[in-house]
């Protein structure tokens, strides 16, 4: 008998007829003597709704409350899929993140995972053959409920397999499985077949959003194997795995992210202890900077640029200008409207020419590039917003990483 952990997201809860279509994955391990720990998402659209209700009652809600509120979304679906279950004689029941526990730290919104209770899971599943776990949920060390960030439940799975020592982790969703670039804006994206972990969190951390990056980093710390795949068709998916399990090419993906804004700090004096003070006063906000550049010119100043998500930008610029007199900048310059690409690959390791080849590209479509990064295995350009879908279509080309069938296939079946 094996024990298989199952995530379902948002779009294959988002009525009957999908979670339908969930119970018959569920079916199958279960038809050869399997027991199924099912981790459920909240049906698609209900989180977006949860917050955009919070907005309403107040502009700045408590985040504590807002973890409450938000978790609700996968209490409805597992309650619901496990009447489903139990409506056809299966042994099952409904747990949330609390009841586990699953227990974080108190970073409301953003908690990390500290422990999984994996010996009581498994006295819960001695009298059951399926335990529904809400996903994106847990508690913290005062019982608070906690949530682990937008695609969560992604997380919850990995860490569910880890902490149980399962045989199988599936991530079912809405596509195939792990594409070149994303399949939604890129018709000629190719599945793949496996991808080393390495990989996997570059794309993730670039705007992939297909799998969460936590849970590419407790799949890659856990050696948990993730197998990424469609509720909606029967073939196998994407491998997510150690990387001397595959085949080493030289780019495997293209990610995006839209959500950037690029920050200048102007003629800002050039002495030691400056970039400290300017990126520790943002660190303390909890605010994640990507991208930096510094452009020292003659006259003892330098023009200093960063990156940081497009949600943080207003508070990131009232940090900056609190900062105005101690740090000694002339202007402060921003735009909202930045995007990144990047081109992934653990063969860039031992390969030159990458870089070049993606700025050559980006050139020939006219889209300039406005800032640049490097990894061992990947290159990132930071673009104006609107040429996202351009610059991704013209890399994927250029790195040979097209198919000639329509990468959606199977999405209809
Ligand atoms: P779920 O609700 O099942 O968690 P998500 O919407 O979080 O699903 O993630 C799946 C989506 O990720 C796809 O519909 C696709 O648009 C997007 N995506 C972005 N990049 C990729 C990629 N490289 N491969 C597959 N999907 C991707
Ligand atoms: N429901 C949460 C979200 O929409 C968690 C998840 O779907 O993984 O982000
Ligand atoms: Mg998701």
């Amino acid at each position: 008998m094996s024990l298989v952990v199952q995530k379902f997201g948002g779009t294959s809860v988002a009525n009957l007829e999908c979670m339908r279509q969930v119970l018959a994955k569920v079916k199958r391990p279960l038809s050869q003597g399997d027991k199924v720990v099912v981790v459920l998402s909240a049906m698609s659209g209900e989180t977006n709704r949860l917050l955009a209700l919070a907005k309403e009652w107040a502009s700045n809600p408590d985040p504590a409350e807002m973890d409450s509120l938000v978790s609700t979304g996968e209490q409805v679906s597992v309650a619901l899929f496990s009447i489903l279950l139990k409506s056809q004689g299966i042994r099952a029941r409904s747990v949330l993140g609390f009841q586990v526990p699953i227990r974080t730290n108190c970073a409301f919104g953003k908690a990390r995972i500290v422990d999984i209770d994996g010996d009581k899971l498994h006295e819960m599943l001695e009298d059951l053959d399926v335990l529904v776990v809400a996903g994106f949920q847990g508690c913290d060390e005062q019982n608070r409920i906690t949530t682990l960030g937008r695609g969560g439940s992604d997380t919850s799975a990995v860490a569910l397999a880890a902490a149980l020592k399962a045989d199988v982790c599936e991530i079912y969703t809405d596509v195939p499985g792990v594409f070149t670039t994303d399949p939604n804006i890129c018709s000629t994206a190719r599945k793949i077949d496996r991808v080393a972990y390495d990989e996997m969190l570059e794309m993730a951390s670039m705007g992939a959003k297909v799998l969460q990056i936590r849970s590419v980093e407790f799949a890659k710390k856990y050696n948990v194997v993730v197998h990424v795949r469609s509720t909606f068709c029967d073939e196998p998916g994407t491998i997510v795995c150690q990387e001397d399990q595959m085949e080493a090419v030289l780019v495997s993906g293209i990610a995006y992210d839209k959500d950037q804004a690029r920050i200048t700090l102007v003629h800002v004096e050039d002495r030691p202890g400056v970039s400290a003070e300017v990126f520790s006063a943002i660190a303390e906000k909890k605010i994640l900077v990507d991208m930096i550049v510094q452009n020292p010119s003659k006259d003892g100043k330098t023009d200093l640029t960063f990156t940081v998500p497009r949600a943080d930008l207003d508070q990131t610029l009232r940090v900056l200008e609190g900062l105005k007199y101690e740090v000694g900048f002339k202007e402060l310059r921003y735009d909202k409207h930045a995007a990144k690409v990047s081109a992934i690959g653990v063969g860039m390791r031992n390969h030159s020419g990458v870089a070049s080849k993606a700025f050559r590209a980006l050139a020939e479509e006219g889209i300039n590039i406005l800032m640049i990064s490097t990894s061992e295995i990947k290159v990132t350009c930071l673009i104006e917003e609107k040429y996202t879908e351009l610059a991704v279509r013209t890399m994927h080309k250029a790195f040979g990483l097209d198919s000639e069938t329509n990468a959606q296939s199977c999405k209809s079946a």
